[in-house]
């Protein structure tokens, strides 16, 4: 596969530490509010990016870490504590919070079809790894106690920058937010390993460490849990490409100086999700998240479908048409797949594996998901039948996860249904496409027009018991279940 580098700023062969097998660890989110949509399209693009290494034959461990502790309003150690401010607005505790937000955020990823990583560790979990780095970082003189916290000392890097050059103005994101600077700092790069005292209100949750009683800096963390559970050889780095600077700068500059060596060798940062007046983002308070999606109708997997559709180094504008488009091309795309009958066969391999061999070229290449989506209707226009088609679109879809089979499976079930109810005598149901119960509701009608009021009621109450409603409509009758 060909994958853009950050680090490198080119396009790369995906190579890794040990052949067939990829270290892969996810930037995981704040958990003091819900995941906005923005956030989300960062983690389908790097769902999608692992489902291709596994499709492509890679064996992944996917690491993410929760941030439940040590994340300021600024990503440079200003500001308010971004968890505190949650537990303050809900009058709850932190841990509280934690625990509600990462379970939304967790509901949310299955609704989008985004795969659980293969570990998933909350920070406060794990701060003895952290203060045995930051002693590391210590006793090899890249760090210093000032002012109670442990800062590390940027000063000792031959080489900082790694995704971009940076000047001066840089960190003064603290000022440019309207909050003090952190003066116990000797130069602008360098950043707290360990707090005992902020500046700012402290954080709700602290603990015992050599330097006193205090919690850990944001950036501490994503290094040392990848530390733990990807080794000392990291192939595939992901985040939003604003986490790049400062954040991933210093992870790479804080790990690489407690390992001895090179860390991470590919750096995966996906654009953001824009609206009309700028970058989404969970502080600005106003911010789309799935369930308002879910409220004004819309299947959670359009969105993901929508976020396919460019590519994930790109910005992309969300607005209510673009998503409208999608819904519009997704339910065509739903009926074309349910159109195909599974019974036209046999599946044709060869014409399978060249398919096959189609789609690794195209998202193989810096993951073009664009080009994933419009593989989709090269299958459905291919010249073969249709169990091969329908091989091929599972194929892809074990990449894009757009749940394809399963809804052309319902659509076409509904369907059957609603022309088996069209043949009966003009009496026609309409439903959530379940023939079962179609079927039940058919019987009622017929039990209707032949008078027979005892079974029609009996099969009404029959459908109640399982929670189905039926309105009789002109020329036959709808159901839904409530
Ligand atoms: P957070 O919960 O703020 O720590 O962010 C979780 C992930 O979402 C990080 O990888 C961020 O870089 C990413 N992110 C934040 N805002 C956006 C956005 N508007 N579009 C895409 N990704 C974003
Ligand atoms: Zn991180």
């Amino acid at each position: 596969m060909q994958l853009y580098n950050s680090a490198t700023h080119k396009k790369e062969e995906f190579t890794t530490h040990t052949p067939g097998h990829v270290e892969m660890y996810t930037c995981g989110p704040t958990v003091y509010h819900f995941a906005h949509i923005g956030n989300l399209r960062s983690y389908i693009m790097e769902d999608v990016l692992e489902k291709f290494l596994r499709w492509s034959g890679y064996d992944v461990n996917r690491v993410m870490n929760i941030t439940d502790v040590g994340h300021l309003a600024s990503d440079a150690d200003t500001g308010e504590d971004k968890m505190l401010k949650g537990a303050k607005r809900e009058h709850k505790t932190v841990m509280e919070i934690a625990q509600y937000y990462t379970d939304a955020f967790f509901s949310d990823c299955e609704k989008l079809n985004i795969k659980r990583p293969d570990v998933v560790q909350p920070a406060t979990g794990l701060i003895d790894d952290f203060i045995k780095i930051v002693s590391g970082l210590l006793d090899k003189g890249y760090a210093y106690v000032a002012g109670g916290n442990v800062y590390f000392d940027s000063s000792k890097l031959e080489r900082y920058y790694v995704f971009n050059d940076h000047d001066e103005e840089d960190l003064a994101v603290g000022v440019r937010e309207g909050v003090e600077e952190d003066t116990n700092k000797r130069n602008k790069n360098d950043f707290v390993l360990w707090f005992t005292k902020s500046k700012f209100e402290d954080q709700a949750l602290k603990w015992d460490s050599p330097w006193g009683v205090g919690y850990p800096g944001w950036h501490i963390e994503c290094s040392g849990i990848s530390l733990k559970y990807n080794g000392e050889y990291l192939d595939l780095h992901c985040g939003g490409i604003d986490n790049a600077f400062p954040h991933h700068t210093n992870e790479i500059a804080q790990s690489e100086s407690y390992i001895g060596h090179p860390w991470c060798k590919q750096w995966f940062h996906v654009h953001h999700l824009n609206t009309s007046t700028g970058k989404m983002s969970k502080s600005k308070g106003e911010f789309l998240t799935v369930s308002l999606l879910e409220e004004k109708g819309y299947d959670p997997l359009v969105y993901r479908f929508f976020c396919l559709q460019s590519h994930y180094r790109k910005g992309l504008v969300f607005t209510w048409e673009n998503l409208d488009n999608a819904q519009g091309a997704y339910n065509k795309l739903i009926n074309k797949i349910a159109a195909l009958k599974p019974e036209n066969g046999p599946v044709d391999e060869a014409v399978l594996a060249e398919y096959k061999e189609k789609f690794n070229q195209q998202v193989g290449n810096d993951l073009n998901t664009s080009m994933g989506v419009t593989a989709l209707y090269d299958a459905l226009k291919a010249k073969t039948n249709d169990a091969t088609k329908l091989a091929i679109l599972d194929c892809y879809d074990q990449v894009l996860s757009l749940s394809l089979l399963q809804k052309g499976e319902e659509k076409r079930r509904e369907l059957a249904a609603q022309a088996k109810a069209h043949a009966s005598a003009g009496y026609t149901v309409t439903g959530e496409g379940d023939p079962e119960i179609d079927k039940l509701v058919l019987a009622r009608g017929e039990a209707k027009k032949a008078k027979n009021f005892a079974e029609a009621d009996r099969l009404r109450d029959e459908l109640k018991a399982m929670g189905v409603e039926i309105t009789d409509i002109p020329g036959g009758a709808t159901w839904k279940r409530v």
